[in-house]
């Protein structure tokens, strides 16, 4: 497999359809050329969590100067925290010639391709798809996350972002896990 010079990786796809197991999986692989963009917050660090590898913990007026000084290629405010990700980051895993990848709900994906593209990067967008609606709502179960009543919920939710997938480059059906990395790693390692 050769490697190609570093462009920018967005997985999406809804809720449940397998974002997180895939990027895993891809991960392991292929450590070597891939690496997941690391948020950076101002929310406070949960036990267990690292600074560096589950986010970059800031201090509020930091995260205020990463704004204004323009490194902040988005960020979003939840629940009173600040959420983001910066060129910093973006440029620390190009420097290491791997690909930067994204993992995102489909609004993130409208917003953040063109603010990527404008300062000048090359991107490549991958929407999962389920096999079938049968199959989401039992990932979403088995993932044990769900309370029954928020179900339904996510699944409309789901039929309406799958909506989007003909604003991506390439659409994966994520039928199983080896044949969703071989097509994702032909697609990626090919460009
Ligand atoms: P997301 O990050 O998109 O919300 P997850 O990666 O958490 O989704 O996966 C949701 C559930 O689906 C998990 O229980 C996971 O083990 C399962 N899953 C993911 N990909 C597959 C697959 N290809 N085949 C079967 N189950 C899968």
């Amino acid at each position: 497999m050769t490697q190609n010079s570093p462009h920018i990786l967005i997985l999406s796809g809804p809720s449940g359809v397998g974002k997180t197991t895939v990027w895993e999986a891809l991960h392991t692989k292929h450590a070597d050329y891939l690496e997941k963009i690391v948020t950076t917050t101002t929310r406070t660090k949960r036990e267990g969590e690292e600074h560096g590898k589950h986010y970059y913990f800031l201090p509020r007026e930091d995260f205020q100067s990463g704004i204004d000084s323009g490194d902040m290629i988005e960020y979003a405010l939840v629940h009173g925290n600040y959420y983001g990700s910066t060129f910093q980051e973006l440029e620390r895993i190009v420097k290491l010639g791997k690909h930067p990848l994204y993992i995102v709900d489909p609004q993130g994906m409208v917003h953040l391709k063109p603010l990527l593209e404008h300062r000048g990067y090359t991107v490549q967008t991958f929407f999962l798809l389920p096999p079938s609606i049968d199959e989401l709502r039992l990932r979403l179960s088995g993932r044990g996350t769900e309370q029954s009543d928020h179900m339904e919920l996510r699944l409309a939710n789901a039929l309406m972002e799958m909506e989007e997938q003909d604003f991506y480059d390439h659409k994966i059906i994520n039928t199983t896990l080896e044949e969703t990395l071989e097509t994702l790693a032909t697609i990626i390692f090919s460009k």
